[in-house]
């Protein structure tokens, strides 16, 4: 955990018009007026968003993402956003499989796992999100279904692209709840030996982030848990200053 430097992504959604734009400056300046920055720091805005993200951030330390992007490099895929449009805009990053695109897009394990793979050739360094319904963590299964998520949703090879992986338990997203810092540190235990059984020294290497309402509040306990390597943050991700905030608790 120590040796592993953090990365505090944000997630924006399908929120922010230009003048959104305005946040990112501001958190931009707040990060150049705190000095060295001890993590690194993702902002996700919506894919409109991401080319006037980049040029905002230029010359610190935010780096900008996408929030999916379609398995193929181009084609008849009306609406859908490739990789290589998400690098061409500015992203270095991508959000997969978040449990909002698995909930109103149908995403399957093996349909993250395909994006996963062009995210890859595209030269973008996904960040696969994985999480158990409430029910699911009611039965027992929680560590069975991130299990069988990860099993599907990972490619077979990484090459030297970083692993990272967010675990968001589905009803801690938006809701106020968070799981306990017990519950954050079995189940990243439980994924960094899926991680290190998978892929060995990468798998030792790889983020391990925690997302669902992670807050200013709670990020300091949450990031100091074994096996967390940072934050997948978003409603509190909007704001500047709220998001300057869980970064200094890193
Ligand atoms: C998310 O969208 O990935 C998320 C964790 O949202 P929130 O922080 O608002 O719970």
């Amino acid at each position: 955990n120590m040796a592993t430097r953090p990365l505090i992504a944000g997630n924006w959604k399908m929120n922010g018009t230009g003048a959104g734009i305005e946040e990112l400056a501001r958190l931009k300046t707040l990060l150049e007026e705190a000095g060295t920055v001890e993590s690194d720091i993702v902002v996700c805005p919506p894919a409109t968003l991401i080319h006037r993200a980049a040029q905002t951030v230029e010359g610190g330390p935010i780096r900008i993402g996408g929030q999916d992007c379609h398995s193929s490099v181009n084609g008849a895929h009306t609406g859908d956003i490739s990789a290589a449009m998400l690098l061409d805009a500015g992203a270095s990053h991508v959000i997969l499989g978040h449990s909002e695109r698995r909930a109103d897009h149908g995403e399957t394990d093996s349909i993250v796992r395909s994006k996963c793979e062009a995210a890859l050739s595209g030269g973008l360094i996904p960040i696969v999100c994985v999480g158990e319904t409430e029910t699911e963590r009611g039965e027992g299964n929680a560590n069975q279904v991130v299990a069988e998520q990860l099993r599907g949703s990972l490619p077979e090879h990484f090459g030297n692209t970083p692993i990272v992986v967010a675990y968001e338990p589905i009803w801690a997203i938006g809701t106020g709840k968070t799981a306990t810092p017990a519950d954050i540190e079995e189940m990243h235990g439980h994924i960094r030996e899926l991680l290190i059984e998978r892929f060995g020294r990468s798998g030792e290497a790889a983020r391990l982030l925690y997302g669902g309402s992670v807050k200013s509040d709670n990020a300091g306990t949450i990031l100091s848990t074994p096996n967390v390597n940072g934050a997948l943050v978003g409603g509190a991700s909007l704001k500047a200053n709220d998001f300057f905030s869980i970064i200094v608790a890193a």
